[in-house]
């Protein structure tokens, strides 16, 4: 879905139901703005509830200072004047207070966005916003000090956090991608110690090897019905991943094998939440459709597909609980309940960095009989004999990782025993 051509009514509109719905902020907390072509800015208004916004209720504040609209403008608007002052290259402000980047808030800290290679991309460095009254001129002193060296995500001390981007689409993928930061750092630190990307990690190029070939797909058979219905399982599944929170706006790939040459996979950098049938990128004997860019992950599909007819979806997810464990030593052990052992079975580790340009060597880790594999400091990539097999098998991975996290504030941590394991094996799995 294109964005270009939303009103700011709309797109604030839009946004903001979706950062309410995600419970990313209460329905008192959080404004959003965008800088118009004329020196205006379109903002929420004060005092409504973010539940139930509707288009009418936006205020255009002008570059005089007039206030078009029926309510008036977010008690928070100097902040958002100040940041624009400041920052040019703005053109989009999120404030909210998401439970975990509050966290930090309170805290005095701000999170590391080196935990993922992609967040720290997304969101860069976080800065720092010292407390001040909210709605005063000092808060947007202090906020805007922070954005003017350079931060496009800013804490703000016992209170929040700001983020801006050139449009609100953007502005809105960096805060959810903070958000699931925060949220990630603050499980992962009931496992153990954190790992975080040296300068030397974030600085590795992501390779991506497909899309330096294209083939025309008009000059190509029509697409089969076949092909058509994989798309729309894909589409569906990948929305369904992203309500429950399995895949966020700029994370996570999900492919589907057409045939034995070809798959069908997730575009680069299109918003998870609105991924339509026409985005998905058919990828066959290692060249993709012309005009559009595959997920960078295309590579490590295809070889996994290559090397295992038995795979035919393979998804790579960032889910808050099996991403802790990615980003630290802690071990995954899914003996905790037969479901998890029967679905999960041994899952491999992979060092950082094998995702990122020897493919063969990561096909080579996971198979039907090893369908997972958590990727240190790159979430989860989960393989199975179909959509929905790889879909429920993600879900059964996460719900595991949170039961284990949350175990071990309980008590100790049991894994069933090599007996059980045995019988559970010949029960479901066909093996002694
Ligand atoms: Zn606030």
């Amino acid at each position: 879905m294109s964005h270009a051509l939303l009103h700011p009514r709309d797109e604030i509109m839009q946004t903001m139901e979706r950062i309410y719905r995600y419970r990313m902020t209460t329905t008192s907390g959080g404004n959003l703005s965008i800088r118009d072509g004329d020196g205006g800015v379109w903002i929420t208004p004060a005092r409504i509830d973010k539940g139930s916004l509707r288009r009418e209720d936006m205020v255009r504040v002008g570059a005089d200072g007039s206030v078009e609209g029926l309510h008036r403008a977010s008690s928070e608007y100097p902040f958002h004047r100040a940041i624009y002052q400041r920052r040019p290259d703005i053109g989009a402000i999120v404030h909210a207070h998401p439970v975990a980047l509050v966290a930090f808030s309170i805290c005095g800290r701000v999170p590391d966005a080196r935990l993922l290679h992609q967040a720290r991309s997304v969101c860069g460095e976080v800065g720092f916003a010292p407390y001040a009254l909210p709605g005063s001129d000092r808060l947007g002193e202090n906020i805007a000090a922070a954005f003017a060296k350079g931060h496009h995500c800013v804490i703000l001390e016992n209170h929040g956090v700001v983020v801006g981007g050139e449009n609100l689409q953007q502005a809105f993928q960096r805060f959810e991608t903070l958000e699931f930061t925060a949220k990630t750092i603050i499980k992962a630190r009931m496992l153990g110690e954190v790992r975080y990307l040296t300068d030397d990690q974030v600085a590795l190029p992501r390779i991506n090897v497909i899309p330096l070939l294209a083939f025309d797909r008009t000059m190509d058979a029509p697409a089969t019905n076949q092909e058509k219905e994989l798309r729309r399982l894909l589409c569906d599944f990948v929305k369904r991943g992203y309500r429950q929170r399995l895949l966020i706006s700029t994370e996570g790939s999900f492919s589907a094998r057409l045939d034995a040459e070809s798959f069908l996979i997730t575009p680069y950098r299109v918003d998870r939440n609105t991924v339509d049938l026409a985005d998905v990128v058919l990828v066959r004997g290692g060249r993709a459709e012309a005009g559009k860019t595959p997920s960078r992950a295309a590579a490590d599909h295809r070889a996994i597909y290559d090397r295992h007819p038995e795979i035919n979806a393979i998804v790579n997810a960032y889910t808050v609980n099996a991403t802790a464990f990615s980003v630290t030593g802690a071990t995954f052990d899914s003996r905790t309940i037969p479901e998890s052992y029967i679905f999960l079975r041994e899952v491999e580790r992979i060092p950082y960095g094998v995702q990122f340009g020897r493919p063969e060597e990561l096909a080579a880790r996971v198979s039907a009989r090893r369908p997972i594999a958590l990727l240190e400091n790159d979430g989860v990539l989960v393989c199975g004999t179909n959509i929905l097999d790889a879909f429920d098998r993600l879900e059964v991975m996460e719900s595991t990782a949170e039961a284990i996290i949350n175990g071990r504030q309980i008590g100790e941590v049991r894994p069933m025993g090599n007996d059980v394991i045995a019988e559970l094996s010949k029960a479901f799995l066909g093996g002694g």
